[in-house]
């Protein structure tokens, strides 16, 4: 079967092609079957290499002071810059790189894995993101902020300890420039926001859902452009990552650390790779800007077609990676 699907949430197609199938590389095993210490003396993120650092931004105390159990920094080598020079003159279009860049240490120990570390630990760490957020949205001049996060050598992941990013830039990228005026405009023609519509719609079919709860949905998107790839959803509309509270928070971790866990177990330990789709701050609070996580194993580097097009052919059946994930068992 070769399907164009498009996304009801943002107006993108894509091209679903199982037939060309074949699941995702089997994983970069390395970090499974070579244990990492709990402490390197040599990673920067590890406790007593403060030196390394270049300043601490934030930390959250650890259960037993003095320690800390998550920690933000500012990344060593930023993508943008608090106070960059103007670019030179030269009649291209250019701006100052503007912006933060900071790592969220979601953990003291070096092995810590967000799949499995402990709940309070996991809450600590999404909460900083959160925290974050908010923090940044509220600099000058600041358009969005975008949390993300690398697992794996092979999903770009340049240090080991468990780290998740945001950077928050004076920009609203393409990407989420596309996806509020899509779902503006479907607010207006349909006087609903199009997640809210589109949870509404899998929630009742079922089939591409993996699980829910009371407040997040987890499912393979109808027009997913990776195989594998899920996306975690609050149930009830918000607009942006700054608005759940410590409960929604913590029950958004667990459905998270679940998803790791299914694709652990479906795919062997792959790399993965997650972004937070958040309001810019235009849209802060808006009735059709619906956040959520979007979880990619095993990103496939994009190939002449999807450079060309900027659509993506998805060589996976969406439903029966969600028949997949569901069928983990993931209780511990
Ligand atoms: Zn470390
Ligand atoms: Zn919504």
């Amino acid at each position: 079967m070769s399907e164009l699907r498009q996304d009801r949430t943002s107006g993108r197609w894509v091209i679903i092609a199982p037939q060309r199938g074949r699941r995702p590389h089997p994983g970069d095993r390395r970090t499974r079957s070579a244990p990492r210490p709990a402490f390197d003396p040599d990673c920067p993120f590890c406790p007593g290499n403060e030196t390394e650092l270049p300043g601490i931004v934030a930390e959250t105390p650890g259960e037993d002071a003095p320690g800390w159990r998550v920690r933000v920094v500012p990344n060593k080598f930023p993508a943008l810059q608090q106070h960059p020079s103007p670019p030179p003159d030269t009649g291209h279009t250019a701006r100052a790189g503007y912006g933060f860049h900071e790592v969220i240490i979601e953990s003291p120990r070096h092995n810590a894995d967000p799949a499995t570390m402990s709940a309070g630990q996991r809450l600590a760490a999404v909460t900083a993101c959160r925290d974050r957020s908010r923090a940044l949205l509220e600099q000058p001049g600041i358009e969005t902020a975008v949390v993300f996060r690398n697992h794996g050598a092979r999903a770009g992941a340049s240090l080991a300890h468990p780290h998740a990013q945001i950077i928050a830039l004076g920009l609203v990228p393409p990407r989420l420039a596309a996806m509020s005026a899509w779902s503006r405009g479907y607010l207006h023609e349909h006087g609903r926001c199009p997640t809210c519509e589109e949870l509404e719609i899998e929630c009742r079919s079922g089939t591409r859902v993996v699980e829910q709860s009371d407040g997040f949905v987890a499912l393979v998107p109808f027009a997913a452009e990776h195989p594998f790839e899920v996306w975690i959803v609050p149930r009830d509309h918000q607009a942006s990552f700054t608005e759940p509270d410590a409960g929604e928070l913590a029950a958004f971790g667990e459905m998270l650390a679940r998803s790791l866990r299914r694709l652990d177990g479906a795919l062997d330990h792959p790399s993965w790779k997650f972004v937070v789709d958040s309001a810019p701050k235009q849209d802060l609070g808006a009735p059709h800007f619906h956040w959520r996580l979007r979880l990619v194993p095993e990103a496939a580097t994009w190939g002449g077609f999807e450079l060309g097009a900027a659509m993506v052919i998805n060589p996976s059946s969406p439903e029966q990676a969600a028949d997949t994930l569901r069928a983990v068992r993931v209780d511990q």
